[in-house]
């Protein structure tokens, strides 16, 4: 059975205070009440190693929220895949949004982290999102397939294997306006096709996220037809109190499902 896995994203938020009680409330009130979730941190790199010394002996593991194409040397204030793979870090993330628009990053070198981080045997968390304006142009699927294109190019196509793709619309995005379900299946299938259409195993081996605002209220709206398989989540994961009740609730909600 494939467990849904929540990311929680901390973006650039945070300082010791608000990481030792975080992590002191997520490690006793949700590490033993998961059976049908997987719960995964992604905070600011300054603290990653600090948090994983606390994460140790608990189900809760850990997300880098970025990576550098190179494996050592003089690249000053990057950190490379050796060095996440020698900490015991699981998943990275790349392609978010916010590195396209702010850090000026391609879809090439989207691609090249993310076969990095696959054959250094971590998971690759691939974000993939539309602007307002490509989404009004009918451009996402085209921009889709162009950065999942772009990876298999410079590699081939078992590098998708047991990988991660979260479909974060950059609209919705710390909106607070949330994709409806009927957006967000339309997009999934039409990626899961695609990449049926090139390697049938590998597709049926990808587990699909959605991210962009997606909090305590709205998310029963999320569970149909098991098209979803986890959450990228940022803002509503910064209120502790709230996103536990949010990450019991979806434990809730999958563990009913498991038994219809
Ligand atoms: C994100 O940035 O990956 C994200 C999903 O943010 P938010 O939940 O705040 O929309």
């Amino acid at each position: 059975m494939k467990k849904f896995l929540i990311i929680a994203n901390w973006k650039l938020n945070g300082n010791l205070k608000f990481i030792n009680k975080n992590i002191n409330l997520m490690t006793k009130k949700i590490d033993n009440s998961l059976s049908f979730c997987n719960l995964s941190i992604a905070p600011p790199y300054v603290y990653i190693n600090y948090i994983n010394n606390f994460l140790k002996n608990t189900s809760i593991s850990l997300t880098a929220q970025n990576v550098d194409i190179h494996l050592q040397g003089s690249f000053t204030g990057e950190t490379s895949i050796k060095m996440l793979k020698d900490i015991g870090i699981k998943y990275v993330i790349t392609g978010h949004s916010e590195r396209r628009l702010f850090h000026n990053e391609s879809n090439n070198l989207v691609s090249q982290k993310f076969i990095l981080i696959k054959n250094n045997g971590l998971i690759p968390i691939l974000c993939l999102g539309e602007t307002e304006e490509q989404k009004k142009y009918n451009q996402t699927e085209k921009i889709f397939i162009q950065q999942i294109n772009n990876i298999i190019k410079n590699s081939n196509i078992n590098i998708l294997n047991k990988t991660i793709i979260a479909y974060e619309p950059v609209w919705a995005i710390g909106s607070g306006k949330n994709a409806n379900f009927s957006e967000i299946q339309k997009i999934i299938l039409f990626i899961k096709k695609y990449i049926s259409s090139l390697n049938k195993q590998v597709a049926k081996n990808i587990y699909f996220l959605y991210g962009g605002s997606v909090n305590y209220s709205n998310i029963n709206t999320f569970f149909k037809k098991n098209i979803i398989n986890g959450f990228l989540i940022g803002k509503a994961s910064l209120e502790i109190e709230n996103f536990i009740a949010l990450v019991k609730k979806t434990e809730k909600i999958i563990s009913l499902l498991n038994r219809s």
